[in-house]
C-alpha cells in the first residue's frame, strides 16, 4: 500500500492580464475537490461586488507595509502601478500542512518569487490565444481606464518572455478546454513518484502466509 502524502500541492497560476486566469481559477475551485484559493492582500480598492476576505483582503498601504515588516508575505509585488498585492504566508503553510492543495492566482513577478522559495510548486502560465484576442478582452472587460489598458497590454508583451521559467503553458482558447488541461496537470503532478513521501508495504508477512498455506 502506498502511504498517502501528508502535504498538499502548491499550484501557481499566472499569465498576462486578460489571459483569463481569474475565470479559469474560479472554475477550478468549482470543479476540483480539496482545492483552496489563496486570498491575497491588496491595497487597491474593491471593485463591483468583490467581497473582503473572499476575493481579497483589502487593506491600507500602512497595513500592507506593516505586513512586509513582519515578514507576513510569501511574496508581494506592486502590480500595474502603485498598488501592492501579496500572498499571506500563514494561510499557504496551513493549507499545505493540512494536506490541502492551494492555488495562487498571482502576477508573474510574484510567481517567480514563489518559485525561488518553493520550487516543488506547480507553475502554470495561462496564455491568451493571440495578442489581438488579449487586447480585445482587456477592452471588453471594461474595468480599467484606457491608460491602464495600454499599460497592461505593454506589460503583457514583456511578461510573455518569462514563460520558459514555468513548468506548464496552457492556452486559454476556450475556458472549459483550458480548465480541463489544468485539471490534467494537477492530477498528473499528484501521481509523480517524487511527490510520494513513503511507500509502505505493510502486509507482506500476512500475504506470504496466505500463499504458503494455499
Ligand atoms: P486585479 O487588480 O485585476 O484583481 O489583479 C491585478 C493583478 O494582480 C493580476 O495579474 C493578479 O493575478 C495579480 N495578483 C493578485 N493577487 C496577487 C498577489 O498576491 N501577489 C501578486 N504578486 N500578484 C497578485
Amino acid at each position: 500500500m502506498v502511504k498517502k502524502k501528508r502535504y498538499g500541492t502548491l499550484i501557481v497560476l499566472s499569465g498576462p492580464s486578460g489571459a483569463g486566469k481569474g475565470t479559469i481559477c474560479a472554475e477550478l475551485l468549482r470543479q476540483v475537490d480539496n482545492l483552496r484559493f489563496s486570498v491575497s492582500m491588496t491595497t487597491r480598492l474593491p471593485r463591483g461586488n468583490e467581497v473582503d476576505g473572499k476575493d481579497y483582503y483589502f487593506v491600507t498601504k500602512e497595513e500592507f507595509e506593516d505586513g512586509i515588516q513582519k515578514d507576513n508575505f510569501l511574496e508581494y509585488a506592486k502590480v500595474h502601478g502603485d498598488n501592492y498585492y501579496g500572498t499571506p504566508k500563514d494561510k499557504v503553510v496551513e493549507a499545505l500542512n493540512n494536506g490541502e492543495d492551494i492555488i495562487l492566482e498571482i502576477d508573474i513577478q510574484g510567481a517567480l518569487e514563489v518559485k525561488e522559495k518553493m520550487n516543488d510548486g506547480v507553475f502554470i502560465f495561462i496564455m491568451p490565444p493571440s495578442m489581438r484576442e488579449l487586447k480585445d478582452r482587456l477592452v471588453k472587460r471594461n474595468t480599467e481606464t484606457k491608460d491602464k489598458i495600454i499599460e497592461r497590454f505593454k506589460n503583457a508583451y514583456k511578461e510573455i518572455n518569462e514563460v520558459t521559467k514555468y513548468n506548464y503553458i496552457v492556452i486559454n482558447d476556450e475556458v472549459q478546454n483550458a480548465v480541463d488541461k489544468v485539471k490534467a496537470i494537477i492530477l498528473a503532478e499528484k501521481c509523480r513518484v517524487d511527490r510520494i513521501e513513503d511507500f509502505e508495504l505493510n502486509n507482506e508477512e500476512e500475504l506470504l502466509h496466505e500463499l504458503l498455506t494455499l
